[in-house]
């Protein structure tokens, strides 16, 4: 897969990517406030949550960002969510 993703980088380029994972975010977007307003299409959730998979693992690609980077901060960050909650 990572092969694919980075022949489609050097073949649009960084910024067509770029502008594509900011469509796919918004796309995103748009299905979790429909489920938030009743109307949970889950088919379509589960394909933009691809889409946003995909970009996303072609701007780690890009910019030289491994699993382990972003890992690292997801701990950080759900720690501290944790610390936060046990302490309200
Ligand atoms: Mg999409």
């Amino acid at each position: 897969m990572d092969k694919i993703l980075s022949k489609a980088l050097v073949k649009y380029g960084i910024q067509l990517q770029s502008i594509v994972a900011i469509e796919e975010l918004a796309e995103l977007q748009k299905e979790i406030a429909k489920a938030v307003r009743g109307q949970l299409d889950k088919a379509h959730l589960i394909e933009e949550l691809a889409d946003v998979k995909i970009v996303t693992e072609q701007i780690k690609m890009y910019y030289s960002v491994s699993d382990s980077d972003v890992d690292k901060v997801v701990h950080q960050k759900v720690n501290r969510l944790k610390d936060r909650m046990e302490n309200e």
